[in-house]
């Protein structure tokens, strides 16, 4: 008798969800998610893993979730805790003989995945491979041997052909029957409080069928044919596709959206736009599958370069940035929307990740994890490799981006719309970055008449 716990991370989905239908085939089953005590409390980079707009948008995706799982007579069973921990004592105490996941790049999740193994070896581990578009297995080289630029990985993956979407499961198992008593997804002792979305923001709503929906209605209008044109602005809502948020927790796949690609080129005609709009993708792809070669390297400061960064760490220049009191208009404003709405544009991400590196010289870790705090869209491989790969520590021939933040304004907001949008006009900014020295000594400011 197979007695299953399917462990749901990335996945939070009922369509083309192979682990999901991998556990349809078992005989008991129990599903978990556990939201882990660690995301809540600050990391070495003065950042916690998991803020409040994703956490809001988390416990809607669960919320949802759930509600599908219902209808299977199933049920999303939440844990707050350790997660190691958590999923030891579930796989004894149920006597768990198939342990089903997503397998996932993470360095932490491997670990864990091997932990739990040690410690339960009779368990038998499936890690189904359905966060990437690819396989390894299909990948046409080894994985020590993936490309170290896009544009070669690009052209190596022309020919290789995605597997068909899994199909909805027909049924699932009946749960065991000692389980508690429903569990609360939204547990009422986290201390977190609630996010307050800027009205001017974008409209990310967690779970599957707000990710489908989405999915439909921008593949059902003519956005697709004008990606290209549109995809570097820094604001508004059609500009891009917006699937970021419902594809990092995975309640869309890649796949799926892949498939909507190509279903709309076949009714509406390919051009560059399309083509660019899957390119972007396999950038996505590509930092998933670098992430998986490189482990813990995508974390590290001098990532996978050969020499270390110049830069470094400073208290002033980091919070500055971190709440919009720069000297430089754009990047407040840019800040000011990341903070009030959990999401940035891709020019906007570039722009401020640029300056904070290259114009502030603080390390990239701390940008990094300042965005995994903050984004909905947070996906630990396309975030770290994006600040490794502007810090110029990263998948990049070309050794880092530095974009000059007057110019990006001139040419992204030459009429200044974007950042009186995003500028409170009654808060004052700071003319420097330091109002101290290295030694820690005030900065003197000299005026312009010299007094
Ligand atoms: C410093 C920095 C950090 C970033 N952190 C994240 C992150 O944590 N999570 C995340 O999803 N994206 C991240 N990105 C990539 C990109 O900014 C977002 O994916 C994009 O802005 C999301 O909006 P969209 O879905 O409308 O994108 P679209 O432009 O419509 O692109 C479609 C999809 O392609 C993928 N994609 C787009 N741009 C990139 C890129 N540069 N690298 C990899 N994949 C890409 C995403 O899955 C996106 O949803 C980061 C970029 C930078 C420069």
């Amino acid at each position: 008798m197979k007695r299953a716990l399917y462990f749901v991370k990335k996945d939070l989905r009922i369509n083309d969800n192979a682990a999901l239908n991998l556990a349809s085939q078992t005989d008991k089953l129990l599903c978990v998610y556990v939201v882990d005590e660690q995301w809540f409390k600050e990391s070495n980079f003065q950042s916690k893993p998991l803020g409040e707009a994703r956490w809001q948008f988390l416990q809607n995706c669960l919320s949802a979730f759930d509600q599908q799982l219902q209808k299977f007579g199933q049920q999303l069973y939440i844990v707050y805790g350790d997660t190691l921990s958590t999923l030891i004592q579930l796989c004894e105490k149920y006597q768990i003989t198939d342990f089903i996941t997503t397998r996932l790049p993470g360095t932490y999740e491997n670990k864990l995945i091997s932990q739990l193994s040690a410690k339960l070896p009779r368990l038998t581990v499936n890690q189904v491979e359905q966060f990437t578009l690819f396989a390894e297995k299909s990948l046409p080289f080894n994985l020590e041997n993936l490309p170290i630029s896009y544009s070669k990985f690009r052209k190596s993956m022309a020919n290789i052909t995605i597997s068909a979407l899994a199909p909805p499961p027909q049924y699932l198992p009946s749960m065991f029957d000692t389980l508690p008593a429903a569990t609360n997804f939204m547990p009422k002792w986290l201390p977190v409080k609630a996010f307050k979305k800027s009205k001017q923001g974008t409209n990310f709503n967690g779970g599957e069928q707000e990710g489908l929906q989405h999915l439909k209605q921008y593949f059902s209008s003519n956005l697709p044919s004008d990606y290209k044109q549109v995809r570097n602005s820094l604001d508004g809502w059609k500009n891009s596709s917006k699937l970021s948020a419902w594809l990092s927790y995975g309640c869309i796949s890649a796949r799926q959206v892949v498939n909507s690609i190509n279903h709309f080129e076949q009714q509406r005609g390919k051009n560059s736009s399309t083509e660019c709009l899957y390119l972007e993708i396999l950038w996505r792809e590509y930092f998933q599958w670098l992430h998986y070669k490189v482990g813990a390297k995508t974390y590290q400061f001098k990532g996978i370069a050969a020499q270390r960064p110049l830069t470094t760490f400073y208290t002033e220049r980091f919070n500055k940035w971190c709440f919009s009191d720069t000297p430089y208009r754009l990047v407040n404003a840019c800040m000011n929307e990341l903070r009030l709405t959990g999401y940035l544009s891709n020019r906007g991400r570039q722009i401020v990740a640029s300056c904070l590196v290259n114009v502030l010289g603080v390390d990239w870790r701390y940008g990094a994890a300042w965005f995994e705090e903050r984004l909905i869209d947070y996906d630990a491989a396309v975030n770290w490799g994006n600040w490794q790969y502007i810090a110029g520590v990263g998948a990049d021939p070309r050794g880092g981006r530095h974009f000059n933040i007057e110019k990006q304004s001139e040419t992204f907001d030459p009429e200044g719309v974007y950042q009186a949008k995003w500028t409170n006009e009654d808060q004052a900014t700071s003319q420097t970055v330091d109002t101290v020295d290295a030694s820690d000594w005030p900065v003197i400011q000299v005026s312009n008449n010299g007094s």
